[in-house]
């Protein structure tokens, strides 16, 4: 557990998280209207998404399919009736005076996740609810000196609220949380998790507490919009509240925005309670009743999941927990590290994918999609390391040719003569030199000093451009000073 110290002693943080998913689908929640990201302002509104008199929501059965896919990828219950809500509030983008939303009676209840730390350890998170809930338009104030205008092309997309228990306790655990959600809906093709675009965001509910004492009053911190702004929002709330608490005063419930440019969190309005929305079912739509047959169908068609695929590459696999959690993150990158891997040592495998492959791609800011590096070439690459071609520092090498040319390892190596060798003549002789040079070191050797046994290395490996393979120098170095 991660503690933060304060003038009075350590502090546990406490937090929950209301995860916003945009349902990948190409109508809206109770409208046909088009969802494409990025059209013309006001272009993609039907006349259900601005309210007019008279119109009534239908539902789109694909988007409760979405939201039942995405339950039990939560490994969540599902209910088989719930019940659509208007929860009631006036706000110029919302041209209905109330939202459509789920309330006492959501589609998914209880469910849970696991979440993988840095220090390789994972812990499970328990999930509250998911409900459906339509999306309000949205007002822009910056285009117009004295106008806002109002977009309503968002008004009425279909939304998943994933509700957490109040489990997290580092604001690394709530980006962990974060990670894991946006893997499952992938995997899922239930929400594209781009949160750049807005189709993932969250609330982040923050309070602190002496350890193992009563929960304190949270803060909610809306509609943050990438995981490094959870983490730093998180941070910032945790200090503040400690301030104040140590200061003797009390921390408001209320709701607070995060301004990303200062790295603070500002106080927006007093936390409405939910008897301030006067929810009730809407009285246009009838609950919503699915057969269990046809749960159990979605249940059926569920891809492997980010966690089972995790507990097979540590089980199959033997790699350790980061390795494992690197690697399924994205569905793709799991495919690729399984087809490096297949007849081959997967740890090996593993290391090259997490460590070189990811950091060339970080480094060059490329999606695996788009990297000159297919599986076959870093597998073939692992294969001239196992028959002696390539020792590990001239395959490192190649791979970053390899990385910037697109070229096959073998062509590489072939073109710029980079086998190791491991002909004896050639390295018994860069021995013999060595040796011959280094007379000092011949007697520190004799001496008992052991260590000095790098520097002879060293000599190889520069007279042989880095080519000598190592365990042969070793040994005959050793043969030739111990004889
Ligand atoms: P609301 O819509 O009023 O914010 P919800 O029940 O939808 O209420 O969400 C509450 C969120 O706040 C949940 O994610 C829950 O885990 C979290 N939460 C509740 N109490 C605390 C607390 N004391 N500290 C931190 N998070 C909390
Ligand atoms: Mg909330």
């Amino acid at each position: 557990m991660s503690l933060l110290e304060g003038r009075t002693g350590d502090w546990e943080i406490v937090i929950g998280l209301e995860v916003h998913a945009q349902v990948t689908s190409k109508s809206k929640l109770f409208s046909g209207a088009s969802t494409e990201f990025g059209a013309e302002p006001n272009s993609q509104v039907s006349l259900v998404d601005v309210a007019m008199p008279g119109m009534l929501p239908v539902i789109n059965a694909h988007a409760v399919e979405q939201a039942v896919r995405t339950g039990l990828g939560l490994n969540a219950q599902i209910n088989l009736v719930s019940i659509f809500d208007r929860k009631n509030y006036f706000y110029p983008d919302l041209p209905q005076g109330y939202q459509i939303s789920q309330f006492l009676d959501p589609v998914v209840g209880k469910g849970e996740i696991e979440i993988d730390l840095a220090d390789g350890t994972s812990r499970t998170i328990g999930i509250t609810r998911l409900h459906l809930e339509q999306d309000a338009g949205k007002s822009i104030h910056d285009q117009d000196p004295r106008k806002t205008l109002i977009d309503l092309n968002r008004s009425g997309v279909a939304l998943m609220e994933i509700v957490s228990e109040p489990d997290m306790r580092s604001a690394e655990e709530a980006g962990a949380y974060v990670t894991k959600i946006r893997s499952i809906v992938r995997y899922l093709g239930t929400c594209d998790g781009n949160m750049q675009e807005g189709s993932m965001r969250a609330d982040v509910n923050v309070s602190v507490r002496k350890p193992g004492g009563e929960l304190g009053t949270r803060s909610e911190v809306k509609n943050v919009n990438s995981i490094r702004f959870i983490r730093e929002a998180i941070e910032y709330e945790a200090r503040r509240q400690i301030e104040i608490i140590e200061d003797g005063g009390t921390v408001d419930q209320e709701t607070r925005l995060f301004d990303p440019d200062r790295g603070e969190t500002r106080s927006m309005r007093s936390k409405e309670e939910s008897h301030d929305y006067r929810y009730f079912p809407d009285p246009d739509l009838l609950p919503l009743e699915l057969e269990q047959s046809w749960v159990d169908a979605i249940r059926e068609s569920l891809p492997e999941l980010p966690d089972q695929k995790k507990h097979r590459f540590i089980s199959d696999y033997g790699l350790s927990v980061d390795d494992a959690a690197q690697l399924i993150a994205e569905r793709e990158t799991a495919a690729y590290f399984e087809a490096v891997a297949e007849g081959r040592d997967p740890k090996i495998a593993a290391n090259w994918v997490t460590g070189e492959l990811f950091g060339a791609l970080n480094r060059t800011d490329t999606d695996l999609s788009a990297s000159s590096v297919s599986a076959d070439m870093l597998g073939n690459l692992v294969d001239l390391i196992a028959d002696g071609t390539l020792s590990n520092r001239l395959a490192k090498e190649v791979f970053e040719i390899m990385f910037d040319s697109g070229d096959d390892p073998e062509k590489i190596v072939e073109e710029k003569g980079m086998k190791q060798v491991t002909d004896t003549g050639a390295i018994e002789a860069a021995v013999d030199d060595a040796i011959a040079a280094g007379a000092a070191q011949v007697e520190q050797y004799k001496g008992g000093n052991e260590k000095v046994l790098g520097w002879f290395v060293g000599q190889v490996m520069k007279s042989t451009q880095g080519k000598a393979n190592p365990q042969v120098v070793n040994e005959i170095l050793r043969k030739k000073l111990d004889g």
